[in-house]
């Protein structure tokens, strides 16, 4: 059973809410408001290694969050915070919550409650420290928009560049040697990710679909074509990558970006006839955007202009064959 089959079968029923389980955030009505709704759960040897530095922990906690409020459209209002922690430790609590609130001001987001418990030891170790935040922004009624809006004939559009944070780990895992800038460059994309917050804003009224590349692109285009009933051809060379990316072996590249999970860029579709006022958003939103592909009414997902590419390339999956391995791992764990 996948991640996503276990969702849909044990976790997915009608609901009365404007969304509920599918999309990167849940709507709901209040009022004349509509709120969205996320929460991520980053747990200690899954997401994070024992000794990741508290302060980006702190940061990619409630980044992933609002990485998911950004694919709606949200403004982020204010979050919760549920910690499970082995130890009370005041410098990795300094840490972590310093890089958390200096996030948190940044998006003008405020915690207002959440959690903390602790972590019973397993065997002579410290228990795993766990960290799970509940976002809540704001979304305009009339620019609604999720993961189903994707229509044939849109452009496919995505911020930034891919693959890096998974670049980052096949280098602490010994697979692909980077020098010491490209390694910092790479690390520093997988541990302190930035949620487009600004561009999702900006893209109200002109992305027809989004959602954040959390699994790799390959998997999330997929939720996308999947909810809007389309298919998609995806110009592979197109696709845009770092300069550290270009350096490295064309397989691994390929791996990392498509496959290869914990960008937290926005992947998005627009009409054609938006494309100008696409443009002007990103150079509001602050980031980079390519064109890299087409919403196409043949279904399924070619990715073409490389030959060659494997077939099993597929996102994240936290139950199924597990292709790429963990999102994160511990680079100082003995297997
Ligand atoms: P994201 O990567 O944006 O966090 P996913 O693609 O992992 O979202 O999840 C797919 C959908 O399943 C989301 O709408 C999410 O809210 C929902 N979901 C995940 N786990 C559960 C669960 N245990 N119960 C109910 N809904 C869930
Ligand atoms: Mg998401």
């Amino acid at each position: 059973m996948t991640e996503f089959e276990l969702i849909a079968r044990y976790f997915t029923r009608p609901v009365r809410e404007r969304q509920g389980v599918g999309d990167d955030c849940a709507l709901i009505d209040v009022a004349d408001r509509t709120l969205a709704i996320t929460t991520d759960l980053m747990a200690e040897g899954v997401h994070f290694f024992r000794h990741v530095d508290p302060a980006s922990l702190g940061h990619k906690a409630l980044a992933v969050n609002l990485s998911d409020l950004a694919a709606a459209g949200a403004r982020p209002r204010c979050f919760l915070l549920a910690l499970s922690l082995p130890r009370a430790d005041p410098d990795w609590l300094e840490a972590f919550s310093g890089a958390l609130f200096e996030l948190a001001r940044r998006e003008g987001c405020e915690l207002i409650g959440g959690d903390t418990t602790g972590a019973a030891p397993v065997g002579d170790s410290d228990g795993p420290v766990t960290v799970c935040i509940t976002a809540i922004g704001e979304v305009e009624r009339a620019t609604l928009r999720g993961r189903g809006g994707a229509r044939v004939g849109d452009d496919l559009w995505v911020s930034g560049e891919l693959g890096d944070a998974a670049l980052a780990l096949a280098h602490a895992r010994g697979e692909v040697p980077l020098g010491p800038q490209q390694a910092r460059d790479c690390e520093r994309r997988l541990l302190w990710p930035q949620p487009r917050v600004a561009l999702g804003l900006a893209l109200r009224g002109l992305a027809s679909a989004a959602i954040d590349i959390s699994d790799g692109l390959v998997g999330d285009l997929g939720h996308v074509l999947e909810r809007s009933g389309v298919g998609a051809g995806v110009q592979v060379t197109q696709v845009p990558r770092s300069g550290a990316m270009r350096a490295v072996e064309r397989t691994l590249q390929l791996r990392c970006v498509l496959a290869g999970g914990d960008d937290y860029e926005l992947l998005f579709t627009a009409s054609p006839s938006n494309r100008e006022a696409v443009v002007a958003a990103a150079r509001h939103g602050g980031v980079e955007i390519t064109r890299i592909g087409t919403l196409t009414k043949e279904p399924g997902l070619r990715l073409v202009g490389e030959s060659g590419i494997d077939a099993t390339l597929r996102g994240f999956d936290h139950f199924a064959g597990k292709c790429q391995g963990p999102p994160s791992f511990d680079p100082t764990r003995r297997t």
